[in-house]
């Protein structure tokens, strides 16, 4: 970028003849009207503590870079309320739990709201604000990271206490595990009879859920949701683990977040439900979600409240947006409209040609490549079987695999047939599937085609084992 002496003084904000004078020292010569070089500018630049650095080409359609954790200053952060998302086996109390709390804790009940399913809530305890996701079970959660937004802090794991540890208990452990988020056991139905509350810790134990009194570091709370006993116990250790994360998040900065889920309204357009992760949302915002874009032209809270702001950590139903975005979208207010249109659109255009030629997903046919490619440490498999025995044995025998110090990672393994469940976690962890006498549901089967996930399906062990390591020692034969 050419730049004369007098430019200069003006970014500066010094008298040209102070930069004449200071560039005189330097041993250069010049009159205002003289263009400097880069080095030049720089050096002057450097001189007044001022980095020059040439601003590079900034990428309006890489949205992902305003969720870097320098994005924003240390300076302004506040504590933020801790996203909370509840998991567990079916019929385990989940809604139950998110019905009581959502009747009793709500920051409802303020002039006139009507509470409104929107896909998240705010309870509050003692003045402290705690979000919950109202879409139970992991499915949605997992989809969501799989999109790239890890937007639950904490999960809470519902486990009945009449019936134990199950499939889809397990199921949740390990989505979260993988989230990396912390779990918080919340042993459910003690109000009944028959109920085995330490019977259920002791279960978990095998899953490296350990009570402080057995020496370990989970918090179990036992609640009845039905009934409300402990459940303000249940919030109380939420917000202490919260305190633990420390959870923070920058008020000032141009918001950002994440899409928790969109629909199109017959009367109002493309309605989204966002979780503004940072800075504050306001009306009239220009912003870029997903692949669509737009102006936030109405926002409302959970209890269908019109409101103009909306901080880190608070969900709000939002209209004015072009196009219904997905869940787990991530939006981004932007400085205009324009530019929200540009780096829209340039989004649509990038995630067509993605799909053109999409082959970023783990194959046994590319595994050698994409592990080199990639740098992996380790290769993530999901694991289904007919009987506990061949998952053990599987699991086993995969586990002992290493190839060049890469090792198999085995993120998930459980009886049964392949479901959505499965392949939105292989999704998420970029895991090929392997299914040892068990074939997919057709939905799985369905989603997997689409999300292209290699299931392979084995009858022999050593098959299984055997195609694994060749395909990452690049020796896999392939099949016609
Ligand atoms: P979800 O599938 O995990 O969402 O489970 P639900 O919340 O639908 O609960 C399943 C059943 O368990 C319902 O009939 C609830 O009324 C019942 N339930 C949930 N929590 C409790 C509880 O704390 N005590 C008792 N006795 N029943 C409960």
């Amino acid at each position: 970028v050419g730049m004369n002496v007098q430019d200069l003084s003006k970014l500066l904000h010094r008298d040209t003849a102070e930069i004449i004078k200071k560039l005189f020292l330097l041993g250069i010569v010049t009159n205002q009207n003289q263009s400097l070089d880069e080095d030049t500018i720089e050096i002057l630049a450097a001189d007044y503590g001022i980095e020059a650095k040439q601003k590079e080409e900034e990428d309006l359609a890489d949205i992902d870079r305003f969720f870097d954790d320098a994005a924003v200053n240390e300076e302004n952060l506040e504590p933020r309320a801790p996203v909370v998302t509840i998991m567990g086996h079916v019929d385990h109390g989940k809604t139950t739990l998110l019905d009581y709390l959502r009747k009793t804790n709500v920051t409802a009940g303020e002039a006139g709201g009507i509470t409104q399913h929107i896909g998240a809530y705010q309870a509050r305890l003692d003045g402290r604000l705690i979000t919950f996701l109202d879409t139970p079970g992991h499915a949605a959660f997992t989809e969501m990271r799989a999109r790239g937004a890890n937007i639950t802090d904490i999960t809470v794991l519902v486990v009945a206490a009449d019936d134990g540890v199950q499939p889809q208990t397990i199921e949740a452990i390990n989505h979260a595990k993988a989230a990396g988020t912390p779990i918080i056991v919340a042993v459910n139905k003690i109000d009944k009879e028959g109920a085995n509350p330490d019977q259920v810790i002791n279960q978990l134990m095998a899953y490296d859920l350990v009570p402080e009194e057995y020496g370990g570091s989970t918090i179990f709370v036992k609640i009845s949701a039905k009934m409300g006993q402990n459940v303000d116990q249940l919030l109380e250790m939420i917000l202490l683990e919260a305190d633990v994360l420390e959870l923070k998040a920058d008020p000032t900065v141009p918001a950002r977040g994440s899409v928790i889920e969109a629909r199109l309204d017959k009367g109002r357009g493309p309605v989204s439900t966002v979780l503004v992760q940072q800075g504050t949302l306001h009306v009239g915002d220009p912003v870029v979600v997903g692949n669509t874009y737009g102006r936030i032209r109405t926002m409302q809270n959970e209890n269908g409240q019109d409101i103009k702001e909306a901080k880190p950590a608070t969900p709000v139903q939002i209209t004015g947006l072009n196009e219904v975005p997905s869940a787990g979208d991530r939006f981004v207010v932007m400085a205009d409209e324009k530019s929200a249109r540009a780096a829209g659109e340039e989004r649509a255009k990038r995630a067509r040609e993605e799909v053109r030629n999409s082959s970023s997903v783990v194959t046994l046919d590319t595994l050698f490549n994409t592990m080199a490619e990639k740098a992996m440490k380790s290769v993530p498999v999901v694991v289904k079987a007919d009987v506990q025995g061949s998952v053990e044995a599987l699991v086993g025998s995969l586990k002992k695999i290493e190839v060049d110090g890469v090792k198999v990672d085995v993120v998930h393994a459980a009886v049964g047939a392949i479901n959505e469940s499965d392949v939105s976690l292989a999704e998420a962890s970029g895991a090929l599937i392997i299914g040892f006498n068990v074939r997919p549901t057709p939905f799985a089967k369905n989603q997997a085609q689409a999300d292209k996930i290699d299931m392979r399906f084995y009858s022999v062990i050593y098959d299984a084992i055997d195609d694994v390591t060749a395909a990452m020692k690049g020796k896999l034969e392939p099949v016609y």
